[in-house]
């Protein structure tokens, strides 16, 4: 039990959108983490859906899993991956999920009488959801992200939450304000303008931030710095340059640099303790900035234009690449553009390759000749999700001849549906947080195969989100000719790991490893990949 209150830092972004407020928020509770504090930070998202697990990609990028089963906004991953804690449902909040909750309460007629309104009933609840990750004093520190930008209409209920509790926890609570200082080619030039705009803002809804971070690409010096300062009412040695740095993990270090965070405990009146332990964070750094070697990895999916669809698999790869010394070369690859006519050419000179998870009938052609190219060539294959499933499609139609074989996914009267709908799955008629999602057991059945080798135990944890499973029914069929399941679900027999043995590395998993790889515990199974990629 801590006897201090929890502290609450929020990140709040200005002058436009993508500015990374989530790499930003994971750098800060880095550094105050490698000082010894207990933190967790939480997403919170102006949208109107329950959560983004029904978003296409395209808008949203990822949908990251958390282990209870949450599906949500990317920028967990990031939290994880920098903190190499877990989170949960708590940690992400949409408005969708904030109203559910509200209106729910007013059909059990728990505001009985009262006219609902967004102030104070929309914003009581968003300041319990944030208040929830301090109670029970498990945290020292909660960091919460506003997600959208300021001004935003979406975004003002939570704007005005953060007012509410910034008054009523006075130096217990920060406000840190993100935006950019862009630089005129023309004039050669660095401007302060936007920044001072989006600060007026922000105080037009009565919240003075406490620190300015500023994004540019150009190193701003002093005077920028106290002009900024001088015009935003905040302390000059409170207004932080972020430059853009050649990696994200290279962040926190620019931000201890910058002092943000010896700034942050004075204000927060917090002893800075010790100086930040990043002995293994630097060492990370070292190694993704000096390999050895390079290898080039080709990753196979539909939503190749925006690579933020793949944000977890692309960083589990830089993680890999460091325990091996090697810099990933990631090619993203369409699958809409393979067949067999151009495999040999789309997939040239790619030592490993990954077929994607995803969802529906686009693009699953040129999936299965992938899958067929790296089988047939012996090249280290990793099939992830419906990654696995196509593997075994392939494996299906290909090997042991079963003629249309398919997922009930892509063709419901298929003659071999090898993979299938799960049973508890075959009533459920609504699409939002109903597939098989969070972290499920998995035991490796064969030590000698290629998942053993890499999880070197027979117990594991990995997080799923799917609806579609192998169909045991084939089983025998599969092993007969040569494609053995190496990892089983204990408690309902449900097979997470296909493999075919007599390949150099040829592994699907029904899971996701990509969500629990972090920098301080890199997955396994990737690790194992890339270095069969590299032999
Ligand atoms: N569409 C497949 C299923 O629901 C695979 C999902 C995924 O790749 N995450 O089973």
């Amino acid at each position: 039990m801590h006897l201090s209150p929890t502290r609450y830092i929020f990140v709040t972004g200005g002058v436009v959108s993508s500015l990374g407020k989530g790499i930003l928020a994971a750098s800060l509770a880095k550094l105050l983490q490698s000082r010894g504090y207990s933190v967790t930070i939480q997403k919170l998202d102006p949208y109107i859906n329950v959560d983004p697990g029904t978003l296409n990609p395209y808008e949203h990028g990822e949908c990251y899993v958390t282990e209870d089963g949450a599906e949500t906004d990317l920028d967990l991953g990031h939290y994880e991956r920098f903190l190499n804690v877990r989170t949960s449902q708590a940690n992400n909040v949409t408005t969708g999920r904030i109203y559910q909750s509200v209106i729910n309460k007013e059909r059990r007629g728990d505001y009985l009488g009262k006219t609902v309104q967004i102030v104070p009933h929309i914003t009581d609840e968003i300041k319990r959801r944030i208040k929830i990750l301090g109670s029970k004093n498990k945290y020292d520190i909660v960091v919460t992200e506003i997600g959208g930008t300021v001004g935003d209409i979406e975004s003002l209920p939570y704007i005005e939450a953060v007012r509410q509790l910034k008054w009523e926890m006075g130096t217990n609570a920060l406000v840190i304000h993100l935006t950019l200082v862009p630089y005129l080619e023309s004039s050669g030039e660095l401007k302060t303008k936007p920044t001072q705009h989006s600060v007026k803002k922000l105080l037009e809804t009565g919240i003075q931030p406490d620190v300015l971070v500023l994004r540019t690409n150009h190193d701003l010096g002093d005077n920028i710095k106290t002009k900024v300062a001088r015009f935003c009412n905040v302390e000059n040695d409170a207004v932080i340059q972020s430059i853009n740095a050649p990696t994200i993990y290279e962040v926190p270090i620019n931000m201890l640099n910058e002092k943000l965070d010896t700034t942050v405990l004075r204000k927060l009146k917090m002893p800075l303790k010790h100086e930040p332990y990043l002995d293994d964070w630097n060492e990370f750094l070292e190694k993704i900035k000096n390999p050895k070697s390079e290898v080039n990895i080709g990753l196979v999916g539909k939503y190749v234009e925006l690579q933020d669809a793949y944000k977890s698999i692309a960083e589990s790869l830089i993680h890999a690449g460091a325990v091996n010394s090697v810099k990933v070369n990631l090619t993203y690859i369409h699958s809409e553009n393979i067949n067999v006519e151009n495999v040999a050419e789309q997939l040239k000179g790619m030592k490993g390759i990954i077929v994607a998870p995803g969802f529906g009938d686009r693009g699953i052609p040129g999936k299965i000749v992938a899958t067929k190219y790296a089988r047939e060539n012996n090249i280290p294959f990793l099939g992830i999700c419906l990654g696995m499933q196509i593997a075994v499609i392939e494996f299906a139609r290909d090997v042991m001849g079963f003629d249309g074989a398919d997922s009930i996914e892509m063709n419901e009267k298929t003659p071999y549906p090898v993979i299938d709908l799960m049973e508890e799955q075959k009533g459920v008629t609504e699409k939002g947080g109903t597939m098989r999602l969070g972290a499920y057991q998995c035991n490796i059945i064969d030590k000698k195969s290629r998942a053993y080798s890499a999880y070197k135990k027979k117990e594991i944890f990995e997080r799923h989100r799917h609806r579609f499973e192998f169909n045991n029914r084939f089983l025998e069929d599969f092993k007969k000719a040569g494609m053995v399941p190496t990892g089983i679900n204990p408690d309902t027999d449900l097979v997470e790991i296909m493999e075919i043995p007599s390949l150099k590395w040829f592994v699907g998993v029904q899971f996701h490893p990509e969500y629990s790889s972090t920098v301080l515990s890199p997955s396994p199974l990737f690790v194992a990949f890339v270095k069969a990629a590299m032999s």
